[in-house]
């Protein structure tokens, strides 16, 4: 069963799926536009806000389907 997921560009649905190479986003385009946002800036988180940890992966707790 195929998993689908909203494209973060354009909010279309996109099948999560080996099939769509461009996943998650609807196609290539989208990926694109969502690249060019994050050179643009626009995805930049607060600096101040989170403190870099390089660990902290360990203690998640694990939440993805899976
Ligand atoms: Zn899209």
């Amino acid at each position: 069963m195929t998993k689908h997921v909203p494209c973060p560009t354009c909010g279309k649905t996109a099948a999560w799926s080996v099939q769509n190479r461009w996943r998650p986003f609807c196609s290539e385009r989208c990926r694109l536009i969502d690249l060019g946002a994050w050179f643009e800036g626009n995805y930049r988180v607060p600096a101040d806000d989170q403190t870099p940890a390089q660990d902290g992966d360990r203690e998640r707790p694990a939440q993805e389907g899976d």
